[in-house]
């Protein structure tokens, strides 16, 4: 009998769930409009430029990360906190990253802080680009740069922008008399990369801070930023080091490096045993290792970046954190993005917009003196066809329909 009634609960069980289930989606169903937009609070995935940012609220987006060789999945190095405040923040900027960044559709005048943790190219690489690419893309802001010293001057990070500069001077050169270069400007800040928890940035009611990094040379670091009662902590490149632990504690979110175990690195990567070992543990941080440093920072939640996150690498990646670690976790991916208050984290996907284009200027834009174009020598000018009868009347066309006077340069 006892069997028989367990069954015959069972089935009333399945029945009242079924019926309240049933209810369930017809309820839901008659609450949303066949004609209105999904609301915001429903959509699973986030759309750059469609939410507000609440007074209180912190959006993070991973723009990068990867490797340093770059792949379709997954940049290098980068993310992007978005703070209720309006103010943006770039922490390192990696090989691949831009396109990642032009996704999010802000505009350049607001991407103008960026923070490097060291000066691997998986973590600048796209610099250049942010920088000279920026100014096209209707950026009038100087673009503002902070990064560590070195164990030399010239391994620190004036020294490298300073090298930018004129490494790029051709660029530059056929950008002046052309276009308004005022975003083209660089105001470099580099600060003692032994400071630890040294204020580097203070402005608007966030502050960021430095600490030491114990990875490649003298010279790396992470950085914390804390406004509003949140805290955000980001390990750049480092293997498990004091100053993070001590540092980040307290974090909202802790982001800290997780390399693939020395395993992967032989098998999927082409390492040899002792340089995976070496690379994997002592150079960089195996998930064991960050399993071990999330347990003694207990961060709201723990993100591991750094590592190609693929359906046959994240589990064992996963598994071997959770032998040190059983708190928050987060395996990052590009385009992931958490929005972050005191009561609530939430994560999501970012969708992309594969035709995204710029956001126009926020300023009016200075037409440039075409006088201060560099000249070409009479050999280039005497190679250029003026085809005068189709140019004139482009010249024509732009003039009439926005009250300008320009001249072509070549007649
Ligand atoms: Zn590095
Ligand atoms: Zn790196």
């Amino acid at each position: 009998m006892a069997p028989r009634l367990a069954r015959l609960k069972l089935l009333l069980a399945f029945s009242v769930g079924f019926a309240v289930c049933t209810a369930c989606v017809v309820l839901t169903g008659a609450s949303r409009s066949p004609v209105e937009p999904i609301p915001q609070s429903e959509l699973d995935v986030y759309y750059p430029g469609t939410e507000s940012l609440a007074p209180d609220e912190m959006r993070i987006v991973a723009l990068g990360t990867g490797m340093p060789s770059v792949r379709p999945k997954q940049a290098a190095a980068c993310w992007l906190v978005e703070l209720g405040n309006g103010d943006k923040f770039l922490f390192d900027i990696g090989s691949g990253c831009h396109e990642r960044l032009a996704a999010q559709k802000i505009p350049y005048d607001y991407l103008d802080k960026v923070f490097i943790g060291h000066l691997h190219v998986d973590h600048m690489g796209d610099l250049p680009s942010l920088w000279l690419g920026g100014v096209v893309m209707n950026r009038l802001e100087p673009l503002r740069i902070w990064g560590p010293s070195g164990g030399t001057p010239e391994l620190g990070t004036a020294h490298a922008m300073e090298l930018m500069e004129k490494m790029y001077a051709w660029d530059i050169g056929t950008r002046s008399g052309v276009v308004d270069f005022r975003g083209g400007e660089l105001q470099v800040t580099e600060f003692p990369f032994d400071g630890i928890n040294a204020v580097i940035y203070e402005e608007n009611g966030v502050v960021v801070r430095s600490i030491p990094a114990v990875h490649g040379l003298d010279g790396a670091v992470g950085f914390i930023l804390e406004w509003n009662g949140l805290k955000f902590t980001y390990g750049s490149d480092t293997i498990p080091n004091k100053w993070f632990v001590e540092h980040a504690k307290g974090s909202d979110v802790a982001i800290h490096e997780c390399f693939l175990p020395p395993t992967l690195l032989v098998t999927k990567q082409g390492f040899a045993p002792q340089e995976a070992l070496m690379v994997g543990t002592q150079g960089h941080t195996a998930p064991e290792q960050f399993g071990k440093v999330m347990a003694m920072v207990k961060p709201r939640l723990a993100i591991g970046y750094h590592f190609y996150n693929d359906f046959d690498t994240e589990p064992e990646v996963r598994d071997r954190v959770r032998k040190t670690y059983d708190g928050p976790l987060d395996l990052a991916l590009d385009y992931m993005v958490w929005n972050v208050t005191k009561d609530d984290i939430r994560v999501r996907m970012s969708a992309v917009d594969e035709e995204v284009w710029p956001s126009p200027p926020l300023k009016k834009k200075i037409a440039p003196d075409t006088g201060s174009a560099i000249a070409f020598s009479k050999f280039t000018i005497s190679g250029a066809l003026p085809l005068t009868e189709v140019v004139q009347p482009i010249f024509d066309e732009v003039n009439e329909k926005y009250g300008t006077k320009v001249e072509p340069l070549f007649k």
